[in-house]
């Protein structure tokens, strides 16, 4: 037998696909090797607890349509399965699943008590909307809200009916907000059931639609203070210009750096002299979009990459930076993973030869779980944080995760690595501590 078919799992062998193999993975057989956690341990952490496929029938437009979803509940060694909802076109069981095992690393690196899990609701509103648009009859952005809308209902009801409620507690992720964990609230009037729930809604937190953005804000002060660096003497190109990436800018904006160029999924700004980012926010809420912010001074993502800029900031969807260009991207000092994912394993090997720094994923965004922590806890206790007591907390929790990480980081060779090796650790500890391994 092939050693790649010995060490199938049994939830590879029993759907008859295997997960391709993939940088989150890689790491964490790293870690397991410096940390002496054997090959079967290793097994036992990495792969998931388990996953549910989920089709949603949805009626728009006078048709029906099937839409695809899966939850994937990683880990709870170390309490409930937690992370967010994506809604994606390309999102799949495979992605979902690896994102739900980067909520382990996360949440375990930042040392709260819960695990790791990830939905995943495939639909390309885009294309639904050509084959619609003429029986809708609305504009984009209503069909989108409207069927966003029907698709979260739907999904809310199965996962009450599935007996989810405080065993997987979900939140926001790339295409889902605020609006969509409301309705978590609505159907169980359990405030501990989501996290990231509007504001004035039993159990809200305040500061934690920031808090991503603001942790990896943080997180790039604190690099560009060890490295020696002047906030003011540095420039900074970021993609995605939604939750996170639009908070990342105005805070990093505020402590003095240049940013000189946004995109999102529909265009782009680029003004070497730097963007106000306070008014391309208001003008991003309005339009939904940086496009026509400035048509004077347009930027594509392959512009963004080719900027000589000190850092970049990917802010959207995963593997944007990859092996096809990581070897021309113009950033000089540090790519800050305010994503999830956004960077390959074969493009951090490249990032790695060419002296530029990563600052990992499960580190820089980080700040919206440990926000969600505070916020679950309100849930579940009735108590009351307030907006400074959030930030001080974010704070201190990214002081401890940037010392620990730096501990580690001789021996574990990379920022990426270290941070591995701490959440990993934990992770098995506590799998250890309760014979789950
Ligand atoms: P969002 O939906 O609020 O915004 C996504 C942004 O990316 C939008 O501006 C969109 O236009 C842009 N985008 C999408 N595809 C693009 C493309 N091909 N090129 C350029 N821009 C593109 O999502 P978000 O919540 O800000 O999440 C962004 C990333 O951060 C995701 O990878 C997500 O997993 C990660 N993340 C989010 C949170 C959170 O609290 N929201 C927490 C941790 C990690």
């Amino acid at each position: 037998m092939k050693n790649e078919q010995r060490y199938l799992k049994n939830i590879e062998k029993f759907i008859c696909s295997r997960e391709p193999e993939n940088r989150s993975g890689i790491l964490m057989k790293d870690s397991a090797k410096r940390l002496g956690i054997s090959r079967g341990e290793y097994q036992q952490i990495e792969k998931p607890y388990t996953f549910i496929y989920q089709r949603l029938p949805v009626e728009i437009g006078g048709e029906v349509l099937n839409i695809s979803t899966g939850i994937v509940l990683h880990n709870r060694a170390r309490g409930p399965f937690k992370g967010g909802i994506r809604i994606d076109a390309d999102a799949n069981i495979w992605e979902t699943t690896e994102l739900a095992r980067l909520m382990t690393l996360k949440t375990s690196l930042a040392d709260l008590e819960l695990g790791g899990g990830k939905s995943g609701i495939k639909v390309d509103f885009h294309k639904l909307y050509q084959g619609l648009k003429d029986k809708v009859k609305v504009d984009f952005y209503p069909f989108m809200d409207r069927l966003k809308d029907h698709i979260m209902r739907e999904f809310v009801d199965h996962f009450i009916e599935r007996g989810l409620v405080r065993t997987y507690v979900p939140a926001p992720d790339m295409g889902s907000s605020s609006a969509e964990m409301m309705l978590f609230y609505n159907k169980t009037h359990d405030p501990a059931v989501v996290t990231a729930k509007p504001e004035g809604i039993e159990g809200w937190l305040p500061g934690r639609r920031e808090a991503t953005g603001f942790g990896t804000a943080y997180s790039t002060l604190k690099y560009l203070e060890q490295v020696g660096k002047n906030p003011s003497d540095v420039t900074v190109a970021v993609q995605g210009f939604g939750n996170v990436g639009s908070y990342a800018a105005h805070y990093l904006h505020r402590e003095g750096c240049k940013i000189v160029a946004i995109t999102d999924f529909y265009g782009g700004v680029h003004n070497p002299a730097g963007i106000d980012i306070p008014e391309l926010m208001e003008y991003a809420v309005e339009h939904r979009t940086v496009k026509g912010y400035d048509d004077e001074h347009t930027i594509d993502n392959d512009g963004l990459f080719g900027l000589e800029v000190d850092v970049l900031i990917p802010a959207a969807s995963g593997h944007v930076i990859n092996k096809d260009n990581a070897g021309s991207l113009g950033v000089k000092l540090v790519v800050v993973e305010a994503a999830n994912m956004p960077v390959s394993w074969d493009a951090m090997g490249i990032l790695q030869q060419r002296g530029v720094d990563l600052l990992p994923d499960n580190y820089v965004n980080s700040g919206g779980v440990i926000a969600s922590d505070l916020e679950y806890k309100q849930g579940l206790g009735g108590i009351r944080f307030s907006r400074q007591q959030v930030f001080k907390h974010l704070e201190l929790k990214f002081d401890t995760m940037w010392a620990e990480i730096n501990e580690r980081l001789e021996i574990a060779g990379s920022f990426s690595q270290a941070a591995c090796d701490v959440a990993m650790e934990r992770v098995f500890v506590a799998m250890k501590t309760r014979s789950l391994i």
